[in-house]
C-alpha cells in the first residue's frame, strides 16, 4: 500500500524529446512508471530532424530490445547503408566497403527522424508535451526541482532528467563545467533526390557513407533513407574563423561559391558534393564536454545522452550512447523504484565508465581525421577495429 502511493506520487519529467528522452520514457512506461517529457519543439514532422544513424548491436540496439521496438527497427533498417568509401583530395581510394546483399550487418542505418517516429509510435501521446522550452530549473529544499518554461508554465518534480542535449538547461543545476569548442567548424549541406537528379554522385557516393580527408579538412557524406545526401563540409578552424570568414546560411549561394574555394584543388567528383546541393548551408560548430566529465550527484536530478557527454560525432556514438543511458538509467529506476538516489548512483557509476572511454576514442578519431595524411591514416585505424572484432 505505501508503496503504490509513493509510486503514485512521484513525479518524473524528462526535459527533450530527442532519441534519449523518448527511449527513457517509453522503457518506463513498459514498466507502468509514468513519467513526463518536455520538448521544446512543435510536434512538426515537416521541420529538418537531422540524418542517417547508425545503431549499434550492442548500445541503441539493446534500447531498442527494451523498449519493444526491436523487430520494427529492422524493417526500417537500412543494412546497406555501411557501405563506406574513403578518398583524400586526389580521389585515391583508401577503403570501399560494400555490404553483401542479405547480410545484416551490426550498425545498419536509420533517419534521426524516423527514428524518433519509431519511439513515438510506442509512446502514450499524452505522456509528451510539445512547444515546452525550458528556461531554467531550481532546486528547492526538500530535494524536489522547479521547472521554468518559456511559456510561462511552472512544473515541480521529484526527479528530473536532462535529455536537453548540447546546451543542457538542467546541466547547471549539477555542474558549472560547459561545453567546449572541438575546434572543428562544419557546414551542413543536402543534394535531395540525389538518384534522380545527379546519378554520377549518387553512383559515386553509393548507398552509405564517403569520406575524403586532406588538408586538415573533410567531405563527410550520408545518403540518407529518403533520397537525399547529407553533406558536412567540415574543416579545423579557430572558433572565430567562421565570422571572419563570411560564409553564412543567410547567402547560401554564396557560401556554396566559397567553400568550393576551400577545396578548389580537390578532385571535381568531390567537388560536387558542394556542387549540386540545394541552396541552403548550416553552419555548425562542433562542441564536446571534457572526456571524464562528471558532476555532483543530486538525487533528484541526472543527466543522459549529449546533456551528460556530448562529443564529435567521429566514433559514431552519440545516439548509441543517448539509447543506453537511457536504458540504463529507466532500468536502474525500475530495479530501485521508490529509492531515486540508489537508481541514480547505480546508472551514472555505469554510464561514467562507458561514455568516458567513448568520449576519449572519438576525440582521438577527431583529431587523426583532420591531421596530415588522414585518409591513409584513418583507413589504418579502421582497418585495425575491424581486425580487433574479427578476432584477428
Ligand atoms: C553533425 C553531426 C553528425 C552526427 N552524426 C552522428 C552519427 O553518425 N552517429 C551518432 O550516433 N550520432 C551522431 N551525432 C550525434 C547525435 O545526433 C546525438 O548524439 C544524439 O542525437 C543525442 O541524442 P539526445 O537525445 O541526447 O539529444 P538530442 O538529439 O540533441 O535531443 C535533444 C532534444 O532536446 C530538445 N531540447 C533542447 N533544449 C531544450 C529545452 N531547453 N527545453 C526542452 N527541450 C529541449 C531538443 O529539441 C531535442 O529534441 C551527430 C551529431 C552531429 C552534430
Amino acid at each position: 500500500m505505501t508503496l503504490t502511493i509513493a509510486k503514485e506520487q512521484r513525479r518524473i519529467a524528462i526535459i527533450g524529446g530527442g532519441p534519449g528522452g523518448l527511449t527513457l520514457a517509453l522503457i518506463l512506461q513498459k514498466h507502468g512508471i509514468p513519467s513526463v517529457i518536455y520538448e521544446r519543439e512543435q510536434e512538426d514532422k515537416s521541420h529538418e530532424r537531422g540524418g542517417s544513424l547508425d545503431i549499434h548491436e550492442e548500445s541503441g540496439q539493446q534500447a531498442l530490445k527494451e523498449a519493444g521496438l526491436y523487430e520494427a527497427f529492422q524493417r526500417l533498417a537500412r543494412y546497406e547503408g555501411e557501405d563506406f568509401r574513403l578518398f583524400d583530395k586526389t580521389g585515391r581510394c583508401y577503403m570501399d566497403e560494400v555490404v553483401e546483399e542479405d547480410v545484416q550487418g551490426e550498425r545498419p542505418e536509420i533517419d534521426r527522424g524516423e527514428l524518433c517516429d519509431l519511439l513515438l509510435s510506442k509512446l502514450d501521446p499524452s505522456t509528451i508535451r510539445y512547444g515546452y522550452k525550458l528556461d531554467k530549473a531550481v532546486s528547492l529544499a526538500g530535494g524536489m526541482t522547479e521547472l521554468h518554461f518559456e511559456n510561462g508554465f511552472v512544473d515541480k518534480v521529484h526527479l528530473v532528467i536532462g535529455a536537453d542535449g548540447t546546451f543542457s538547461r538542467v546541466r547547471p543545476l549539477l555542474s558549472d563545467t560547459d561545453v567546449d569548442y572541438t575546434g572543428l567548424t562544419m557546414f551542413e549541406l543536402n543534394v535531395t533526390d540525389a538518384a534522380n537528379r545527379y546519378p554520377d554522385l549518387a553512383a559515386f557516393n553509393r548507398r552509405g557513407k564517403m569520406f575524403a580527408l586532406d588538408d586538415n579538412m573533410g567531405i563527410l557524406a550520408q545518403l540518407n533513407g529518403s533520397g537525399r545526401i547529407k553533406v558536412y563540409v567540415s574543416l579545423k578552424a579557430e572558433r572565430e574563423w567562421l565570422e571572419a570568414s563570411g560564409i553564412t546560411a543567410d547567402q547560401p549561394q554564396e557560401a556554396k561559391a566559397q567553400l568550393l574555394g576551400l577545396i578548389q584543388d580537390w578532385e571535381g567528383e568531390l567537388q560536387n558534393y558542394i556542387r549540386y546541393a540545394d541552396d541552403a548551408v548550416l553552419p555548425r560548430r562542433i562542441y564536446m564536454l571534457p572526456a571524464g566529465f562528471k558532476w555532483k550527484r543530486n538525487s533528484g536530478v541526472t543527466l543522459i545522452g549529449d546533456a551528460a557527454h556530448v562529443m564529435s560525432p567521429f566514433a559514431g556514438e552519440g545516439v548509441n550512447l543517448a539509447m543506453q543511458d537511457a536504458m540504463e538509467l529507466a532500468l536502474a529506476i525500475v530495479r530501485h523504484e521508490g529509492n531515486t538516489a540508489k537508481a541514480i548512483e547505480e546508472y551514472e557509476e555505469k554510464m561514467y565508465a562507458y561514455s568516458s572511454e567513448k568520449a576519449r576514442e572519438s576525440y582521438d578519431n577527431l583529431v587523426l581525421c583532420f591531421s596530415d595524411n588522414a585518409a591513409p591514416k584513418f583507413a589504418e585505424l579502421m582497418n585495425f577495429y575491424h581486425g580487433q572484432h574479427d578476432g584477428a
